[in-house]
């Protein structure tokens, strides 16, 4: 069996994390290394998806719950508008190959590009 993910030892109290939300199939975590001023991750609690592709195909209803989710923190700790990333595959960015989406928000003018 692998290792638990970063973020499922963040959710298990493993190791320490700002935990925001959470619902029974997702929880949500500050981003130890913002590049907004609200950047935070959406998580499915399973670890059975390694990206947006692979969920997408086995639970479109999980990826809905993480959208929901999204539009919730984005309401909660910005204005209610807010940018959704996956990166997908080492190439694009993915540091972690547990899906995970980063919620950014209140992003500055200008500064849309580079991440
Ligand atoms: P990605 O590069 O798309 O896989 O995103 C992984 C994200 O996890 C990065 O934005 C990291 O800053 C973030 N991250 C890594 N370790 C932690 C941690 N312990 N707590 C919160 N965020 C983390």
């Amino acid at each position: 069996m692998s290792e638990p993910s970063i973020f499922t030892r963040i959710l298990t109290g493993d190791i320490p994390g700002e935990i925001l939300l959470e619902t029974e199939r997702v929880f949500a975590l500050r981003d130890i290394n913002p590049q907004a001023p609200m950047h935070l991750l959406v998580i499915p609690k399973t670890e059975q998806y390694r990206d947006v592709t692979e969920l997408a195909v086995g639970d479109p209803g999980l990826l809905a719950e993480m959208v929901a989710a999204a539009k919730r923190l984005a309401d909660e700790h910005a204005n209610g508008e807010y940018r959704l990333i996956f990166n997908n595959g080492a190439g694009a960015g993915q540091s972690v190959f547990h899906v995970h989406a980063h919620v950014l928000g209140d992003i500055e003018e200008n500064k849309l590009v580079g991440f």
